[in-house]
């Protein structure tokens, strides 16, 4: 056996890594902790720890916040164990079948379990746009979407839902504490909500709250449970903090005297509450054990240099509440975070370019470097710069390649194919047939709702007759996808196929989206089965690109664009924030209760420790207010951001860009008028 693949980490870190595991017990373990203290690191190693031990890789389950995170949990388990027990540690960390969010693991058990609960394992699943169309669907049908009503709008209502299943508290409170401009119309949700999941289960379709609600209610079955859990030796939870307490209650059911579980989290990162996260959870977790759960705290960061990790430490000491204590680091040197002001968005995005290409030219890739904001479209001026620069970027949490509707198309017929019964994807999928709208679609998706063989109520039914001749090559693929004879991933390409001359007739860009067709195929190879592609994209689909034809090669270099709440745990050596003012962050949406106020501060500490070496704040000095939800479009002025109050700019560097001198020199306002050139060259010669 070779090197001490703890070696690396400090006693703390060793101690959490190493818990249990010599004594033979293996009680419950809470690893609190800052930013960048080695949380995740330790989580990784020990893995790689419990594996070298004798633990088997495939009853553990390791459950992270994103795809994107467990896979680099995989890959960091993976390299710890290369270094520490050579060829055998491919395999192994290989061999590590159960990791991924809670919704994706919820997905897979529920489908293993399905006969046990009632329910058909060929269940597809909705996104939030789906679940939208669903709830506006069930509000038509019980006629409360009529615009004098005032009704809540299909969004409103989702939200309303999530809350109350998420949170599990009844909709009266939810109402009261939450949506009270909602809550005269409580009643009318409730029958609303009735009717949306009688329509989910007719359909046989789950939305995304549905998995964690059915595994947790599952769960609540002694056998089931302990089926379950007897799957699972070691149950590890990354970002705890941000769990809600559906997920809580699956966990203790999981592992009820909390062996083999270990939790690890930071309540100074918690930005999830708008989804009903508990930052309980993490308080109450040693409690909820007898004996109670040993906690290990780390105290040395290792990620940034001590002057951004002195800014951040300062941003959230004035914070009203915080468990955690402030971290340290070793890391001299290095300059302090700097607020720069820039005149608006455009000036901005230039800045920002600016100094990506600086540090490419000085060596740092445009991988180690990131563009943070707090909302989405923030970062709309910045694409366009980047995109008339030529350079490559990937967009995290805003628009997905998934979005995109060609994409959309296909997956809608995939997922038709799997559940007839899904009436979003059925009303798309049909409707892509030349001569079928939305009228027969109607007509054919109340046909196989009443019949118990939709397979072959779809094989029967008559078209009307422009429709009739691109109808037989639809209906016997689907009828060869329903019976599973072309097999995975042939299928999608089968499907693409039927599909591709269709792009033609209506987009002028197919030959762009077919390269998209192409991408989705590459995708599909990469996973086993059609239900495992269609769950795992569903519930964390690929992030856009700036490259029309999808998801950048894993080589090629380019700059992350991402909102803070996707870029959760991951570090970068130059971080860029954009619209570090007020409305932006703390959002205008925010502002109403102090708890909001608090989590739009632990959001702003999130973006600055993602930082290593360099951290730019960005303050423009008027920004653009999007119509919603004052009306018109218009520029306002801004100020910075209320979390760094004037007691903490000595902290921070602070720059105005373009300097005053340029202005002068090259950068002008334009005249009021034109200047007439022409008129003094005719001058001259006067
Ligand atoms: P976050 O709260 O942002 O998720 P974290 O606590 O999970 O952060 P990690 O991402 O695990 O922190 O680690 C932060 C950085 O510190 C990583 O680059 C990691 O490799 C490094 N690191 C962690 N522990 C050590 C150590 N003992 N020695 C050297 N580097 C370390
Ligand atoms: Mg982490």
């Amino acid at each position: 056996m070779s090197a001490d693949p703890l070696a690396r980490l400090n006693d703390d870190q060793r101690r959490a890594a190493e818990h249990g595991i010599t004594a033979g017990s293996q009680g419950p373990l809470l690893i609190v902790a800052g930013a960048g203290s080695g949380k995740t690191n330790t989580l990784a190693h020990r893995v790689a720890h419990l594996i070298r031990n004798g633990a088997d890789p495939g009853r553990i389950l390791m459950l992270t916040f994103s795809r994107r995170a467990a896979t680099e949990m995989a890959r960091r388990v993976e390299r710890i164990a290369a270094a520490s027990f050579g060829e055998r540690a491919e395999a192994l960390a290989g061999a590590l079948l159960w990791s991924g969010t809670f919704h994706a693991v919820g997905a897979r058990l529920l489908r293993e379990y399905a006969s046990w609960i009632g329910l058909d394992p060929a269940f597809t699943i909705h996104d939030r746009e789906d679940s939208a169309d669903l709830m506006n669907l069930s509000r038509h049908e019980l006629g409360f979407s009529k615009k004098e009503s005032r009704f809540p709008q299909k969004g409103t209502c989702l939200a309303v839902y999530s809350r109350v299943v998420n949170a599990e508290m009844p909709l009266e409170t939810a109402l009261i504490e939450v949506f009270p401009w909602c809550a005269m119309w409580k009643d009318e949700l409730a029958a609303l909500f009735a009717a949306y999941v009688e329509a989910k289960q007719r359909q046989n379709v789950l939305d995304y709250d549905d998995l964690l609600l059915y595994l947790a209610h599952a769960m609540a079955e002694p056998a089931i449970a302990e089926s379950v859990a007897s799957r699972f030796d070691h149950v590890l939870v990354d970002e705890f903090q941000d769990t809600n307490r559906l997920q809580a209650s699956i966990l203790y059911r999981l592992k009820p005297r909390g062996d083999g579980l270990t939790v690890v989290g930071d309540d100074a990162q918690s930005i999830y509450s708008f989804r009903a996260a508990e930052l309980r959870n993490i308080l109450d977790f040693p409690k909820a054990f007898d004996p109670p759960a040993t906690i290990v705290t780390l105290a040395r960061n290792y990620r940034s240099t001590a002057p951004i990790l002195a800014a951040a430490n300062a941003v959230i000491g004035l914070a009203q509440e915080r468990f955690t204590k402030d971290l340290w680091t070793d890391r001299a040197g290095g300059e302090p975070p700097t607020l720069v002001a820039v005149r608006d968005e455009t000036d901005q995005a230039r800045y920002v370019v600016e100094r990506v290409l600086a540090a490419r030219e000085y060596g740092t890739a445009l991988k180690a470097q990131a563009v943070l904001f707090r909302a989405s479209h923030h970062s709309g001026p910045l694409e366009v710069e980047l995109t008339r620069r030529n350079i490559p970027f990937v967009k995290f949490g805003g628009l997905k390649f998934l979005d995109a509707a060609h994409v959309k198309d296909l997956l809608a017929l995939l997922r038709f194919a799997e559940n007839p019964r899904d009436r979003v994807a059925a009303f798309r999928a049909v409707q892509l047939v030349e001569g079928v709208g939305p009228g027969t679609a109607g007509r054919l998706l109340d046909e196989l709702a009443a019949v118990a063989d939709p397979a072959a109520a779809l094989a029967a039914f008559a078209p009307p007759a422009r429709a009739r001749e691109d109808w037989t090559a639809f209906a016997t693929l689907m009828a060869a996808l329903a019976t599973r004879s072309i097999g995975w991933p042939g299928e999608l390409a089968a499907l693409s196929a039927w599909y591709e001359p269709r792009l033609e007739r209506r987009y002028e860009d197919a030959a762009v989206r077919a390269l998209d067709l192409g991408q989705l195929a590459a995708i599909a190879a990469t996973f086993p089965t059609r239900e495992r592609f269609l769950t795992e994209l569903t519930l964390d689909p690929p992030d856009a690109t700036s490259d029309e034809s999808g998801v950048p090669l894993l080589d090629e270099d380019y700059l992350i664009l991402s909102t803070i709440h996707s870029a959760k745990g991951q570090e970068w050596s130059q971080v860029f924030l954009l619209n570090a003012v007020d409305g932006c962050i703390p959002s205008d949406l925010g502002t109403g209760s102090s708890a909001e106020i608090e989590e739009e501060r632990r959001l702003l500490y999130v973006a600055m420790t993602r930082a290593k070496e360099d951290l730019h704040l960005m303050v423009p000095q008027r920004f653009f207010v999007h119509g919603q939800p004052r009306g018109g479009d218009r520029h306002v002025y801004a100020a910075r951001t209320r979390f760094i109050p004037p007691a903490l700019l000595p902290h921070f560097r602070q720059r105005a860009w373009p300097p005053p001198e340029a202005i002068v020199a090259g950068r002008m306002e334009r005249p009021a008028a034109p200047v007439d050139l022409a008129a003094r060259m005719r001058g001259l010669w006067r």
